[in-house]
Formats: structure tokens, sequence, C-alpha cells
């Protein structure tokens, strides 16, 4: 399929093509450093696809305990993630950042998770988690503004 994206300021933007059904999560250390979060999700584009709409990318070469160079691009301005690949001038296929892609909701689930065993445990399963508007309970809350709010019922 055909996606868009781009980075949180808009300086960034591009297009490519992807396979939907194949993002991945990584648990590595060095995707939790980088990404700032529990783990990175990545598709693939196809070869060849990827085309800059705007912007230029700052690049991070990060060397692995392996020697493999892998280039990082990100948004020079707001930082945000756009890709990995091969460090060389003209990579046949990058490895987009999921979050920065427009139609990332219309992708299936991911059909592959690696470096499981430096996953933060919790985040292999996030389904026994209360979502934030269904934790609140019946009882005195407190609004953003500082106004305390008698909340009766959760209305489940
Ligand atoms: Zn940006
Ligand atoms: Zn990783």
């Amino acid at each position: 399929m055909k996606i868009t994206g781009g980075c949180h300021c808009g300086q960034i933007t591009y297009a490519a093509e992807v396979d939907p059904a194949t993002v991945r999560v990584c648990h590595c250390t060095d995707c939790q450093r980088l990404t700032g979060t529990a783990f990175r999700t990545n598709i693939p584009s196809l070869p060849r696809t990827f085309v800059l709409k705007s912007g230029t990318p700052k690049i991070y070469i990060k060397t692995a305990e392996s020697g493999n160079k892998r280039a990082h691009a990100f948004c020079p301005e707001c930082g945000a993630p756009i890709y990995s690949a091969a460090p060389e001038p003209n990579p046949a296929t990058v490895g987009l950042r999921v979050g920065g892609i427009d139609q990332r909701a219309q992708f299936e689930p991911p059909i592959r998770q690696g470096w499981c065993r430096s996953a933060l445990p919790w985040s292999m399963d996030l389904t026994g988690v209360a979502s934030l508007s269904r934790v609140r309970q019946p009882g005195v809350h407190t609004h953003r503004c500082g106004r305390p709010f008698l909340l009766l019922s959760t209305g489940r």
C-alpha cells in the first residue's frame, strides 16, 4: 500500500510503499535508548519506493556490538525518528518508524518481535492494563484546573 508520513514538527515528509502485514517490534536496548520508550515499531519500505518529500533528516550512525553499522534518520528540529537503513548513499529499503506514518492504524498487528530477552517485562502484554478513560472510580476527583468534582458512576 502507498503511505505518507513525517515528523512531529512537519519539516520532514515522505512517501513510500509498504506491505501492511510486515510490522515488526524490536525490544533491543538500542531501540529503547533511541526511541526513549519501551520498544520500537518498524515497517520496511518496499525496495526503491521511499521518497523524501521535504526536509533533510539528520543521520546518526549506530555501531552495534557486532560492529554492524546502521544509519538512523531523525528530524533535526523535533527529534522524531524517521527511519533506519544501511549506511550507504541510496539504500534500497528503509525501516520506517511506524508512529510517523499517516496510515499506521490500517496496518496489521506485528508479525514478529525481536530481542525479547531485553524487553521490559510489562511491555510483552498490556492487555490487563486499565486504559485512562476507565481508570476513574466513583468518588471525588480533581479537574486539571484544580477544581474538585464528584464522580457518581463510571457509566459502565
Ligand atoms: Zn520535525
Ligand atoms: Zn532494536
